[in-house]
């Protein structure tokens, strides 16, 4: 038997981080994954027990990092695929992988609920400044000699010093969640959806009306904060490693921001607390989603319940 949330349920989007899907010490194989994985369902599982409607979205950088070594290694047997592929293979493992622990850890509680993982695509401009100044380093660190293979294939790398070369491409501002409806339809169905991985499928509208996927990584944070408001989502959260965003990360008087606005989470930013590439998209992804008059949380994963019920995480609320 299925039973779907209630229909006054709240409608929770739960950004996953890297953690969610990795062993503790980074570690990326199959078996560290799939562990990973069905901690991080236990959590999701004991909320989803309470009848709240929940979708989910989550990270793939390390993954895509694998995808692209086995590109890498296998050049000489097989033309290497390219990164909206990658996103839409990691999307896929990624999916079934939570969907199997999921409804295992909602079994062992009785409440059964139908998952689904939908294959997601997010617009993106061909214009956007990304695609002329790559900034995000993707994949693993080569040698120069390798590097210079894959530039002459027309890749971007640069030089980081000492671990080597690395491959930078586009990051660029996700526009549109193409598959959003979908999305929908099936959370009002009942479905637990998985959506929207690694930020999504990065493409490109062309000028006579086709799509094209483009060769990006798009941020899961902002896409996250997107795809809530696709979906009319009452509250983001942003799951991750730590408990709270803090002030002063990293010195001996550092200060958990917890319930806060949105003009003093802004102001915070302005003042450069946040690491890029870590928190500050985290940051500007509960900032876009409350300004739009919703509350959004960063916590950690084995927080998420408390947090949707506002007694920890970093709380953004509208002014
Ligand atoms: P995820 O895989 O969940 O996206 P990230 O590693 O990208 O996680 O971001 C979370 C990390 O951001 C934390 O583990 C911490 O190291 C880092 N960080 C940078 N600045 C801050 C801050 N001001 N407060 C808390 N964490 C911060
Ligand atoms: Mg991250």
């Amino acid at each position: 038997m299925t039973t779907s949330a209630p229909a006054t349920a709240h409608r929770v989007l739960i950004a996953l981080g890297g953690n969610a899907m990795t062993g503790p010490d980074g570690s990326t194989s199959w078996i560290d994954q799939n562990v990973a994985i069905k901690a991080a369902m236990e959590p999701v599982a004991d909320l989803l027990a309470t009848g709240m409607a929940v979708t989910l979205t989550h990270g793939n950088g390390p993954q895509v990092g694998n995808v692209l070594t086995k590109n890498e290694l296998a050049a000489h047997e097989m033309s290497p695929v390219p990164l909206d592929w990658c996103g839409a293979q990691t999307q896929a493992t990624i999916g079934f992988t939570i969907q199997d622990a999921l409804e295992s850890a909602l079994a062992a509680r009785g409440a059964h609920r139908q998952t689904v993982t939908v294959v997601t695509r997010t617009r993106v401009d061909e214009s956007d400044p990304g695609f002329t100044n790559p900034t995000k380093p993707i994949g693993r660190y080569l040698p120069r000699e390798r590097a210079e293979l894959l530039i002459a294939a027309g890749q971007i790398w640069q030089d980081r010093g000492a671990k080597g070369w690395r491959r930078v491409v586009a990051s660029p501002e996700p526009l549109e969640i193409l598959d959003a409806q979908a999305v929908c339809d099936l959370g009002d169905a009942g479905y637990v959806v998985i959506a929207a991985g690694g930020g999504g499928i990065p493409v490109v509208r062309q000028d006579d009306g086709r799509l094209r996927g483009i060769e990006a990584v798009i941020d899961k944070d902002l896409t996250a904060a997107l795809l809530a408001r696709s979906i009319d989502a009452d509250v983001l959260v942003i799951a991750t490693d730590v408990d709270h965003a803090v002030l002063g990360y990293g010195t001996p008087d550092q200060q958990d921001i917890g319930r806060v606005t949105v003009s003093q989470l802004e102001k915070y930013a302005a003042q450069g607390h946040f690491g890029s590439g870590s928190m500050a998209p985290k940051v500007e992804a509960v900032l876009r989603f409350a300004r739009s008059g919703h509350r959004a949380v960063i916590t950690s994963l084995e927080h998420i319940g408390d947090a949707i019920a506002g007694d920890i995480g970093t709380i953004v609320v509208p002014d």
